[in-house]
């Protein structure tokens, strides 16, 4: 029997990167107290281990309540999430008297740069996603005036700006692509001056599509990702649909697995805030046992 880990389990590139400065900032070993700006994943488990090793969760509008520490006014080190902050959240953190490690992913940084220079050039900036998305409330912030944040083709009918104005389109991280396409679509054929830089992401793209192809090969797969997490569900369907014999588990304490013998192969794929050591936990186990 064949046990095969679907590519692109698990974290993405850009909550590898912020795990692994915050990793950086624990090994430092400070006096000081590290927080993160909300936890930093959808994950509980990670959050009580990164609180065992000292790093907290600061809430955003909590980071006033965090103690000054030192002498000269400061507050410890605050690490930004990889969804990004506004600026003048970062400006204030910084003048809080917080050192700040910023984890925002790049690709997310190239959002706030695109819509910095674009609204100061003059443009108007659409973001097509969710307004009250931490990460566009972080692009919202960049903006040098504000933007209309639109998430389906019936709100382009309101968009305020007169046709001959200028217009940068741009698009939450998450943003189901097909859709994008098609309230771009609908607000070119309204006559709109508009320059679209799509900023989609892939991996969650690239995360389903490795678990549909593989889900379709196995007569097994082992989905692994927190109940509550809206990524993992969508794996578990794409896979349930291709594949009779799934299991969702949180992690190994819920997989009760029995395999008939004619099982050639397993898969396992993994949600976007599944921690890898969870995802070798499985792997050894299937491995091992079976
Ligand atoms: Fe991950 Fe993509 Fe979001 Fe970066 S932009 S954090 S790589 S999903």
């Amino acid at each position: 029997m064949k046990v095969e880990l679907a590519k692109s389990a698990g974290f993405c590139f850009g909550v590898n990167r912020a795990m692994e400065l915050v990793e950086k900032q624990i090994a430092l070993g400070k006096s000081e107290p590290i927080y993160t700006y909300g936890p930093l994943i959808h994950n509980e488990e990670v959050v009580a281990s990164l609180e065992k090793k000292g790093v907290h969760v600061c809430e955003s509008n909590a980071e006033d309540k965090c103690p000054i520490v030192n002498e000269n006014g400061g507050r410890g080190t605050m690490i930004l999430r990889s969804h990004g902050v506004s600026a003048n959240t970062e400006k204030h953190l910084k003048n809080l008297g917080f050192d700040i490690v910023d984890a925002t992913c790049p690709f997310v940084k190239r959002i706030h740069k695109t819509v910095n220079e674009e609204s100061k050039a003059g443009k108007h900036i659409i973001i097509v996603g969710n307004a009250k998305h931490p990460e566009v409330e972080g692009i919202i912030g960049w903006c040098n005036e504000p933007p209309f944040v639109i998430e389906n083709i019936d709100e382009a009918d309101r968009i305020p700006y007169a046709k001959d104005e200028k217009v940068c389109i741009v698009s939450q991280t998450t943003f189901n692509s097909k859709k994008f396409k098609e309230i771009v679509d609908y607000i070119t054929k309204k006559g709109y001056d508009i320059n679209v830089v799509n900023t989609i992401c892939n991996a969650t793209e690239e995360r389903q599509q490795a678990a549909g192809e593989l889900a379709e090969a196995a007569d097994c797969m082992i989905v692994i990702g927190g109940t509550h997490s809206s990524n993992s569900r969508k794996l578990y369907e794409i896979c349930a649909q291709r594949c009779e014999n799934t299991h969702f588990i949180q992690t190994l304490d819920d997989l009760h697995l029995e395999l008939p013998k004619s099982v050639r192969l397993v898969g396992i794929t993994a949600g976007a805030s599944t921690p890898n050591n969870i995802i070798e936990e499985v792997q050894n186990y299937v491995r091992n046992e079976f």
